[in-house]
């Protein structure tokens, strides 16, 4: 529509001027106003119609001239002619240029437009200016817990709505405050980054989703080179929430064989226990009834008797060698015994139980010194020991009221390294805390009851003990405690 409006006023001002050119007793180049017939043509941005309105206006200057001037020789009109003529053929160049430069510019803009909408990454456009100017008085570190409100959201495109969940750019405006969860880590990184004036910044963090959902998320910010472009500040996005749950039931899948292994040993255990000790027990019952037989006899043979209680003597001893052998092997030495830093158990069981945590709504705070003696053990078995109890904790908070923290503290007492992991559950009734160690104790449906007890195993063929205290409702305290390399050795 206004393209027409364009030609429309073009024509109507074509046309005063060929008549003002032609009827006017003025002597001056008229002329000269046709660059404004081919500028404002040249608004509709075809070069065809440039071309064509500048060869028409040049063919109606020369029909002016012939109706004014007539053929005859050449004079000053002559001149203003030849100056319109050229006046109108620079104009007509100059538009031609400005077009080309303007379509070239609409055509990068379409295909960053095409970039921007239709790529799987998300892309965020974002406003880090207020964050500038705060940062010329204050330093990044103080300023880490605002700067997320002071970073505006300007533009994102439609991956970056899909990933949180938002149905379009209009709903979603605000601050990056409204995307990252409180305390993100990874924000600190960045802020100090943009302060030093890096180009880049990469890390791995979470969204919040406009439903609440958490969805992690690798990202990339390409900060702005000048102040001036401070409102452009591009953030790309990639949600790898499925390549997280690969990672995840990947890291359960270890768990679960690890502790498979063991249900599976101990269903072993079970099975060859009952085989080998039912055998002995067999035999005192036999060798009992005989020697009650000889017993009940008038007289009573009390030679057999004694026969009799000899062997359910060495049965009953046999049965009983039978158990320790048990025993030995269940406390056997670790496998892999290796210096262990207490500290990085506790991380490495840290992450593996983190998703477990994060879904259970439960916070977890570590407070584990570097210094701590190392400890001697098999690390796999130590962080499952650990992992355990995390994951006790959790399923103990997860329906309980309230604020759900878990904490793990490991500090060095003597020979020994203490590590507690206590939690703000429900706790544990004093009847079940006496039986909480035996094998397939359990108070839960799908419980197996063997944790616990197989923790208490590992850490006793360690050298160390496990232990518990609770006092309902203040939840439960586990205490293990492990003798460092020197005692071990
Ligand atoms: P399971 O987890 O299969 O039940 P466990 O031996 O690991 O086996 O735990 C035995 C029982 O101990 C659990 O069923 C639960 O009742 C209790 N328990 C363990 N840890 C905690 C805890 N942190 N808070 C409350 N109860 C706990």
């Amino acid at each position: 529509m206004r393209t027409n409006g364009y030609r429309v006023s073009a024509a109507v001002l074509a046309l005063a001027i060929f008549l003002f050119d032609t009827l006017s007793p003025l002597e001056g180049a008229v002329a000269v106003l046709y660059i404004l017939v081919v500028f404002m043509v040249a608004r509709t941005g075809r070069r065809t119609e440039i071309i064509a309105t500048a060869a028409a206006c040049l063919g109606l200057t020369l029909l002016a001239y012939l109706i004014s001037h007539g053929i005859g020789l050449p004079g000053s009109p002559t001149l203003r002619a030849l100056v319109s003529i050229a006046a109108i053929g620079v104009a007509a160049l100059l538009a031609l240029q400005n077009q080309s430069a303007t379509a070239t510019l609409v055509r990068s803009e379409r295909r960053y437009r095409r970039m921007f909408d239709a790529t799987r990454i998300g892309v965020m456009q974002e406003d880090w200016s207020r964050v500038r100017s705060e940062l010329a008085d204050t330093s990044p570190a103080d300023l880490e817990a605002r700067a997320p409100e002071l970073i505006r959201i300007v533009d994102v495109n439609p991956a970056f709505l899909a990933m949180v969940g938002a149905a379009d750019a209009g709903s979603f405006r605000g601050t990056v405050g409204d995307i990252l969860g409180a305390g993100d880590r990874t924000f600190a990184g960045a802020l100090a980054a943009f302060a030093r004036g890096d180009a880049h910044f990469e890390g791995e963090t979470e969204l919040i989703g406009t439903d609440g959902r958490r969805v992690p998320v690798l990202f990339a910010i390409t900060f702005p080179a000048t102040p001036e472009d401070d409102g452009n500040a591009l953030v790309f996005v990639l949600d790898i929430t499925e390549r997280r749950e690969a990672h995840d039931a990947l890291h359960l899948a270890q768990a679960e064989l690890a502790h498979a292994a063991r249900v599976a040993t101990l269903g072993e255990l079970t099975a060859s226990i009952a085989h080998e000790v039912n055998q002995p027990l067999m035999a005192v019952v036999t060798n009992g009834e005989a020697g009650m037989r000889w017993l009940r006899r008038e007289p009573p043979d009390l030679g057999e008797v004694e026969t009799a209680m000899a062997r359910v003597i060495s049965e009953g001893r046999r049965a009983s060698d039978i158990v320790k052998r048990i025993r030995a092997f269940l406390s056997k030495a670790p496998s892999q015994p290796a210096e262990l830093s207490v500290p990085s158990l506790i991380e490495e069981a840290s992450a593996l139980v983190e998703r477990e945590l994060a879904r259970a709504g439960v916070h977890l705070s570590v407070k584990a010194p570097e210094g701590l003696p190392p400890v001697l053990g098999d690390r796999v078995q130590l962080q499952q020991v650990l992992v355990n109890l995390m994951v006790n904790a959790s399923q103990a908070m997860a329906d309980h009221p309230g604020n759900r923290r878990l904490a793990v503290k490991a500090w060095a007492d003597g020979g020994k390294v203490e590590i507690m992991v206590a939690d703000t559950g429900p706790g544990i009734a004093p009847d079940d805390l006496q039986r909480l160690f035996d094998p397939f104790f359990t108070t839960k449906p799908d419980g197996m009851g063997m944790g616990l007890a197989i923790c208490r195993t590992t850490v006793e063929a360690h050298g160390g003990s496990l232990t518990v205290e609770s006092v309902p409702p203040h939840g439960a305290t586990f205490r293990l405690s492990l003798p460092t390399r020197e005692l071990a050795t």
